[in-house]
């Protein structure tokens, strides 16, 4: 059977076009299983008899099992997603007044280890599918009543996608950018280029190919204001320092379809929380237009890291902000059910033993 959600518009086109079908009917398709949610062929009732009955024989809609449905009490709504093998994987819904962001994973644990973040500390396990990353905005479309004939037929509750879940987008890049085409295209999600982020580790090479292949708005884990301390947080840093990186975010706003770049920072108590961590990031960032997230650390059991006090996570903001850099910090959303950043630890098997190592226990998502 051929999984029709692994494909991107081109190469479900391509696809048809090598069963002898022709690409309007690529389209039709498109249409029934992403925009109107439907992955029953039967149901798509302008595709032709003979068509149907073919796909019914040899090709199927299929996003992964949900193995759990999590809903926290400010509205946050977390599913944890069976990926096989004893692999898990979760998807986030974060309600706000003026939009509804989707925020999901693109690989089943991590390897690039992030000193402070509970899927790197899991190691690495496999890439997602192009199905198990598009089939996470598929299925939380069905979930929230978003499709045909659903309670939210024809409104668009999901209004932005971050590729913010666990995995690093760009280290699965092919895949990530097949499911971020069929976000962008109009006969299947529709976003705009501007709703859709991809949120990296800072993967140089990968950025510059993201510029050039599919640019969405881009946010950058930066996390340090030098190499000696980022080093140690994001590891990744020893292969594309600070001098490489942002030089390339430069890049990537020539094309960036906003004119800033995001830089997430996560806020660790003493460790990268000072005025003068501060002072140092405005002179790294002077050239690149950017705004900042602070993302108030989000412990896991047996972090090495505390969270940062509200009035150093404000006053660090206050240093950024007197210096004209738009500063947010990320409200902590969806607590209660392991939601929020960095604790989206699932049941992931590490097949490195990485955790066995370091005695690191997975976070147990609670209903
Ligand atoms: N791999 C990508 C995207 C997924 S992580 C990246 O690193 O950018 C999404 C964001 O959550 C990143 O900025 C990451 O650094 C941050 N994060 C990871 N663990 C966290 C934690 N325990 N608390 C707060 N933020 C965390
Ligand atoms: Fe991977 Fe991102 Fe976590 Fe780092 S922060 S380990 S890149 S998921």
């Amino acid at each position: 059977m051929i999984n029709l959600l692994d494909f991107d518009p081109a190469g479900l086109a391509a696809y048809f076009t090598s069963i002898g079908e022709k690409p309007f009917r690529a389209r039709q398709v498109l249409r029934w299983m992403h925009r109107f949610g439907v992955g029953d062929f039967e149901q798509m009732t302008d595709v032709a008899k003979s068509l149907r009955a073919r796909l019914q024989e040899t090709a199927c809609v299929q996003a992964p099992e949900v193995l759990r449905d999590a809903l926290s009490e400010d509205g946050t709504r977390k599913w944890l997603l069976n990926v096989g093998q004893g692999n898990a994987v979760e998807t986030v819904f974060i309600p706000e007044s003026n939009r509804g962001t989707l925020c999901v994973s693109t690989q089943a644990g991590c390897a690039l280890d992030c000193a402070f973040c509970s899927t790197g500390k899991q190691g690495f396990n496999r890439n997602l599918a192009v199905s198990e990353i598009i089939g996470q905005l598929w299925l939380a479309n069905q979930a929230l009543g978003a499709v045909k004939g659903g309670e939210n037929d024809g409104e668009r509750v999901i209004s932005n996608v971050v590729l913010m879940g666990m995995g690093e987008p760009l280290a699965n890049f092919e895949n990530a950018v097949a499911a971020l085409r069929l976000m962008l295209d109009d006969n299947a999600y529709g976003l705009s280029r501007r709703r859709v982020t991809v949120s990296t580790s800072g993967i140089v090479p990968a950025m510059d190919r993201l510029r050039d292949e599919c640019p969405v708005a881009l946010a950058v884990s930066l996390h340090a204001p030098n190499d000696r301390l980022r080093d140690q947080l994001v590891p990744i840093n020893r292969k594309y320092p600070l001098a490489e990186l942002m030089p390339a975010c430069q890049r990537y706003l020539e094309k960036a379809p906003r004119d800033f770049v995001t830089f997430e920072y996560v806020m660790l108590d003493g460790v990268n929380d000072r005025d003068q961590d501060a002072k140092e990031l405005l002179s790294l960032v002077r050239d690149v237009p950017c705004k900042f997230n602070l993302i108030p650390f989000n412990p896991f059991p047996a972090a090495p890291f505390g969270r940062s006090k509200p009035e150093r996570i404000r006053r660090f903001a206050d240093i950024l902000m007197g210096a004209g850099i738009v500063t947010t910090t990320r409200k902590t959303r969806g607590d209660d059910v392991d939601a929020a950043c960095g604790q989206l630890a699932g049941q992931v098997q590490d097949k490195t033993k990485r955790t066995a190592l370091a005695a690191i226990p997975v976070v147990e998502a609670r209903v």
